[in-house]
């Protein structure tokens, strides 16, 4: 993982939901450090934040507060709103006075929209500046937000950045779109306008911008995003426009996103899916923890995809468990739920949890220590209360999270759980402990 690529930071947000701060680590003697106060110019990159939008009618009031509150409970940092129409922005001085999260108007077409949503008191304003009719409207929004101080994410989405007006340049992008060099023309079109965009912006003093260069393809999203984060020191909004359905969605996004990600790029993002938003946050969260990029809330859990040596319904009891986990364990506790004995124990390894399937059995561990050997029945209630009672432990200060390395003695292979290969192996080498360092078997 590379450092993250430092960018003139921006804060979304007020005092009464928080202000969630996208970007940050350029200095004092950086060409886009004018106006920064000395806190802002001192802080490190800020956490990658997720954002994700609501999929209702904005002027549905009670709908699109129901949801926004769903959202921000699944831990959505920042929500973004579309506003259409009138009746969109005329609802958002209730909507933001009922909801507890930094609310982005997303705009498109109609500078008044933008306008009204400023006046409304959004936190955020999304524009495409290819989008908006002239000049003037686009330097209208941009004069109102600097008034209010709210910024402005500017998209080069592949989506929406085809010309529109101009009848021959039209014509002629389209033709180069679909060439059979679409992705090199895409990139120079996205820099171009982009390039053209910013310039707006800076003639008319303002800085507080981040930037999204979404595409439907994975390619394309990564070496945009790359180009883009060398040359403008502005926080990138990461994202894989029109991903499709949640299963292949995920997938597009994450080849994508991660691969930024490691090499630093990215300061916010958002997973797009035909489906719940509520997937987008879940998602979203899941990546910047496995990433390391963000602290965990709630336990982790990790299972062993299972194989031949199973002898329990472990997929069954992997899904309830990661589902009373998600119910009742705050703190971010490691939880291994493992098929059995061979891989088992060392790639449980810094779990604090675990069980160790076997015949019709678990063996449960805490912290490295066997503290119960339960039926299957069992497994899933013994298994979340020691994971409570290890919570309450936590809290207490008598343990830590990851205090002490996993250093499972396996089962004793002619005991409770052996059978098998290893029972023989160990037979034949003429001692009783089963040997599992090393071993290659299954997952
Ligand atoms: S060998 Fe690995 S994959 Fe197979 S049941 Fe054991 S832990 Fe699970």
């Amino acid at each position: 993982m590379r450092d993250r690529v430092p960018t003139r930071p921006v804060f979304v947000g007020d005092d009464r939901v928080g202000v969630v701060a996208i970007g940050g680590g350029i200095r004092g003697d950086h060409p886009l450090s004018k106006g920064l106060s000395a806190e802002a110019l001192g802080m490190d990159p800020a956490p990658v934040s997720v954002q994700t939008m609501t999929a209702g009618y904005t002027h549905e009031i009670d709908k699109c507060v129901a949801e926004i509150h769903k959202l921000t409970a699944a831990g959505a940092d920042i929500v973004r709103v579309a506003v259409p129409e009138k009746k969109d922005t005329e609802a958002l001085k209730e909507i933001l006075a009922q909801t507890t999260v930094p609310i982005v108007a997303d705009v498109h077409f109609h500078f008044k929209r933008a306008l009204e949503a400023v006046e409304a008191g959004v936190h955020k304003i999304r524009l495409n500046p290819g989008n908006i009719n002239d000049r003037a409207q686009v330097e209208a929004v941009i004069d109102a937000c600097k008034d209010k101080q709210i910024p402005i994410r500017v998209g080069v989405n592949e989506g929406s950045i085809i010309e529109r007006k101009d009848k021959q340049a039209r014509a002629k992008e389209l033709g180069a779109f679909f060439s059979d060099q679409k992705h090199g023309y895409l990139l120079a079109i996205m820099i171009a306008k982009l390039e053209e965009y910013l310039d707006i912006f800076y003639e008319r003093d303002f800085y507080d911008i981040t930037i999204s260069a979404k595409s439907m393809s994975a390619p394309i999203v990564i070496d945009a995003y790359t180009e883009i984060s060398k040359r403008f020191a502005h926080p990138l909004h990461l994202g894989v426009t029109h991903a499709g359905p949640k299963e292949t969605g995920a997938i597009r996004s994450i080849a994508a996103l991660s691969s930024l990600m490691a090499n630093g790029v990215g300061d916010t993002l958002r997973i797009s899916y035909a489906n719940d938003p509520i997937y987008e946050v879940e998602d979203g969260l899941e990546l910047l923890y496995s990433m390391d990029l963000r602290e965990r809330k709630g336990a982790e859990l990790i299972a062993c995809p299972t194989c031949g040596r199973i002898q329990v319904d472990l997929f069954t009891l992997t899904q309830e468990v990661h589902a009373k986990l998600e119910a009742e364990i705050e703190l971010p506790i490691k939880v291994a739920v493992m098929g059995c004995v061979v891989n088992g124990p060392g790639e449980a390894e810094g779990a604090d949890v675990a069980v160790f399937a076997g015949d019709r059995k678990g063996i449960i561990y805490v912290q490295g220590e066997k503290v119960a050997t339960v039926g299957e029945e069992e497994i899933l209630d013994r298994l979340l209360d020691e994971c409570k009672a290890f919570q309450e432990r936590v809290r207490s200060g008598e343990v830590k999270l990851g205090e002490k390395k996993v250093d499972i003695v396996p089962p004793d292979p002619e005991g409770e759980l052996g059978s098998g290969w290893e029972k023989m192996a160990a037979q034949r080498m003429g001692h009783t402990a089963l040997t599992i360092e090393g071993s290659d078997a299954g997952s």
